[in-house]
Parts: structure tokens; sequence; C-alpha cells
């Protein structure tokens, strides 16, 4: 691991110019990611600005019926938040199909939409890695691609984005709010990630000098018909193979809004906006969600090892429409903490 020095944030501003100064600084919260890529030398800050002292915990509503999430609100604290259990369930459920208890204890939400990939490859400092090493190559392609993505890739990287957090977002409209030395801005969530294309170093759309400060949740919270099913290769602390966010608006049996995102199997949440219309003003029956499930995977290409994905994704699809229909909205005891998590 390379030296660094450290110091305490203690305003947002103090935060920017800190980071603008020194071009291989990076901000630390929670440090659940950033710090195993240090171990590892895939990251090597020379500046670490602890930014935990800074006023971004709080969540609370906006004046346009929605719900704003402080960037260092802890994952746990807003899974648990009773705000977002009853009006977002989606998104809590999402949370909370992530990661561990101690790490959602420790993670921020502003941390874990900037969480890297999990390709083995881009850990493994011997290998050949585009988003590790711009022009090294790709690993992935030839090697052991089992969870890589599908949709949206390119021919210098097929990783996936790992976070559950963040298929639920994508569902939900929300947007993030940023700060930087130009300024405040506010990025859609469908913009903030980026896909590869030739610069899969490239995660998202942040510029290196802004920090997220919060991120705002839209008034509709699909609360009545929602669904987020995860499909991994083990029942807890594994990250996605397919994970989908559904959510549903409903008159009768007729589905008067729908919104599908997909986990697992792109560089960035992936939404399709076609077989979401497909699905508008259409009954909820098998048919119009196979239908949708096949628009969604009609451009997908599978690799060597992760072609199964392209059918796990279309039944994932299927299965979480279904569930989002015929869910009740009854308290999920999922959202309380247990006496024996930890705080
Ligand atoms: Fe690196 Fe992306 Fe290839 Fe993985 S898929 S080895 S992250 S370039």
């Amino acid at each position: 691991m390379n030296s660094f020095t450290y110091t305490r944030a203690t305003t947002l501003e103090t935060a920017v110019q800190d980071k603008a100064s020194a071009e291989l600084a990076k901000f630390i919260a929670g440090g659940t990611n950033l710090t195993d890529l240090m171990k590892v030398n895939v990251e090597g800050p020379n500046h670490l600005i602890d930014i935990r002292q800074l006023a971004l915990k709080d969540i609370t509503d906006n004046a346009d019926g929605g719900l704003r999430l402080g960037a260092l609100a802890t994952n746990a604290d807003t899974a648990y938040h009773e705000q977002v259990a009853k009006r977002y369930p989606l998104l809590a459920k999402a949370i909370l199909a992530g990661a561990s208890a101690q790490l959602r204890n420790m993670a921020t939400n502003g941390g874990n939409i900037l969480q890297r990939t999990r390709c083995y490859y881009f850990y493994d400092t011997a290998t050949a890695c585009n988003k590790r090493e711009p022009g090294s190559g790709c690993a992935a392609l030839s090697g052991f691609n089992r969870i890589h993505a599908i949709l949206g890739a390119s021919e210098h990287c097929i990783a996936v984005h790992p976070s559950d957090m963040a298929i639920a977002l994508a569902a939900l409209e929300a947007n993030v709010n940023v700060t930087g030395q130009q300024g405040n801005r506010t990025i859609p969530f469908s913009d903030f990630h980026r896909l590869p294309g030739d610069a899969p170093h490239l995660d998202n759309t942040l510029q290196p000098d802004e920090i997220i400060t919060s991120i705002d949740l839209p008034a509709k919270g699909f609360a009545q018909h929602h669904a987020y099913l995860k499909l991994r290769d083990r029942e807890s602390y594994a990250f996605a193979l397919v994970s989908v966010a559904a959510g549903l608006e409903m008159d009768g049996d007729t589905i008067t809004e729908a919104r599908i995102a997909l986990g697992g199997v792109a560089h960035k949440p992936w939404r399709n906006r076609e077989a979401e219309d497909l699905l508008t003003g259409k009954s909820a029956t098998e048919e119009n969600f196979k239908l949708a499930a096949a628009e969604i995977m009609r451009e997908a290409k599978g690799y060597e090892h992760n072609s199964f994905k392209i059918e796990l994704g279309k039944r994932a699809i299927m299965r979480a429409l279904e569930q989002a229909v015929k869910m009740s909205n009854k308290p999920d005891s999922h959202f309380h903490r247990t006496s024996t998590e930890p705080v």
C-alpha cells in the first residue's frame, strides 16, 4: 500500500478545495470499498480526506413530496428509516439485500453508488484490466466471465456495477445532488453511471472535484406494487448474478406505469423504456411480462461463461413483475433491526 496523508474535512468547501488541490486525493467515508482497493494496490491515493464529520447524514422531506437521503447517512440507517421503509420499501429491500449488517452499518449512501466493480481481474494487478490501467486490455473477455455483463458492454470492458441500492434508485428515478468548485448541480440517476465504451476507467459522470451531498427520491415510491428480486450464488453476502427492481402503478388489473431496472447485467443499472412502455395500459399477465422481458434482453450478448444470464434475466424479470403485482403492503419484518443486529 502507498503511503498517504490524511485530513478531516469540517466543511464542504474545504473538502472540495482539498480534493481539487491534490490530483490523487480521495474522499473517504465508510471506507468499505476504498480500503479494500487500497490494500490490493488497485487504488493508491496520496491523500485521504475524511468527510465523516460533514453534516450530510440527515434524511428529510423535500417540498415536492419526495425524500432527501443524506450522502453520509449509512445504508442501515437509510433502510431502517421509518419514511424509507414506509414510502420506499423497494429501496429498503434493495439495500438490505446487499452486503452484511456490519458493512451496511459503515457504508454510506454516497459511497454505495460510487462502489467499484467486483470483476475478479480488476482486483488482480497481475492481469490486464482497462478499468484499472487504461489501455492494458481486458482479461475478462477471454477469461472466466461468469459474473460479467450481457448488456451495454464494450470490447474494452464487460464489468457490471455491483450495487443493489443503485438498482432501486434507478427504478425510482432518483436524482444525485453534488457540489464542486463550479457550484451545485443535480444529476438524474440514469445519467450518473456510465457504460464502459472506450473509457471504462470512468464509472460515473462525477467530476474529480465534486462530492455527492444527497440523493433525492421523487414522491412516487411504488410502495403498493414493487419487488426487488436478487438472484445470486448463495443466499447472503454475495453480489447479484441478476437482480430486478420492479415498480408498478396499477388500476385494477391494468398497469398504468411500469419501472424495471436490472442489476448484475451491465456497467450501470439497466433500464429499457421501450419495455416499460410495452406494459403501460396492459393487463398484468404472464404473456405481457414475457414480451417485456424479451424486449429487455433483445440485444443481450453472452460471453463464454455467462450466457445463462440471458434466460435467467428473462425469468427474473417475469417473476419480479409477478411479485410486484401480488404483493401486499404489510410492514416487512426485515425493516426492523433485530436485537442481535449490530448498530
Ligand atoms: Fe477490467 Fe472491465 Fe475487463 Fe474486468 S471487465 S478485466 S474491470 S476491463
